[in-house]
């Protein structure tokens, strides 16, 4: 019988997509021996302050510059097509129709882990995925056992720890180096620094 495909999700502002991003696909796909990860930007975020935040196109571009070259990684505008805010709630059941039979992974940082019964309707989300989780910010590992243990007994939720070297790299640190006149050099993707800076992205404020 055929073993249906494991699918990772790895959802995110990517505003810009960073090394840290990467090593967690990367973890979790050896982790949890997933086929593929699809790596999916966000719409205009509900939770961040949206002027801060480039076009879904611009922040799917540097995402594809970032696994050029890596089968099992693909990005995704299922979300940057959809207008308005995308909720996970939403877009877990189009992806099921994307592919039928498949088994869904949602990975995510500790930050992301902590919020997600605060997210809308975290019932659909954890019947409709399983939840891999690295550490981050130096958050304990009791503390992530502590909440899995509150979303598996709240919401039957599938939940998968994953041990994860600590990268003290964010985004919002990126861009705040850049503002700065400083160099990101290695905390993103090459081809992805050099379009960053040959489209002087993240300069102003
Ligand atoms: P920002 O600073 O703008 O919030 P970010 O670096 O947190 O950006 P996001 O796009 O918000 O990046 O993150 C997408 C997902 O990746 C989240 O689940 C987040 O927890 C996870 N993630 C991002 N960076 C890391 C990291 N360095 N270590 C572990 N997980 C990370
Ligand atoms: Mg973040």
């Amino acid at each position: 019988m055929k073993k249906s495909m494991k699918i990772g999700i790895m959802g995110g502002t990517f505003n810009p997509i960073h090394t840290g991003h990467l090593l967690l696909a990367q973890y979790a796909m050896d982790a949890c021996k997933l086929d593929k990860v699809l790596f999916i930007p966000t719409g205009n975020s509900y939770m961040k302050d949206s002027r801060e935040i480039l076009s879904g196109d611009v922040r799917l571009k540097m995402v594809n510059l970032a696994i050029a070259g890596v089968e099992e990684f693909e990005g995704s505008d299922v979300e940057i097509l959809r207008e308005g805010n995308t909720y996970t709630c939403e877009t877990l059941p189009e992806l099921k129709k994307l592919y039928p039979g498949a088994s869904f992974y949602f990975l995510m940082g500790a930050d992301s882990f902590l919020s997600i019964h605060r997210w809308k309707s975290p019932e659909i989300i954890l019947a409709n995925t399983a939840l891999v989780v690295v550490t981050r910010d130096g958050v304990s590992y009791e503390r992530l056992e502590e909440q899995k243990k509150f979303l598996e007994k709240e919401y039957g939720g599938e939940v998968e720890l994953v041990s994860f070297p600590t990268i003290d790299i964010s985004s919002s640190e990126i861009r705040k180096r850049i503002r700065e006149g400083k160099s990101v050099r290695f905390q993103v993707p090459e081809e992805v620094r050099i379009f960053i800076e040959e489209n002087g992205l993240y300069e102003g404020n």
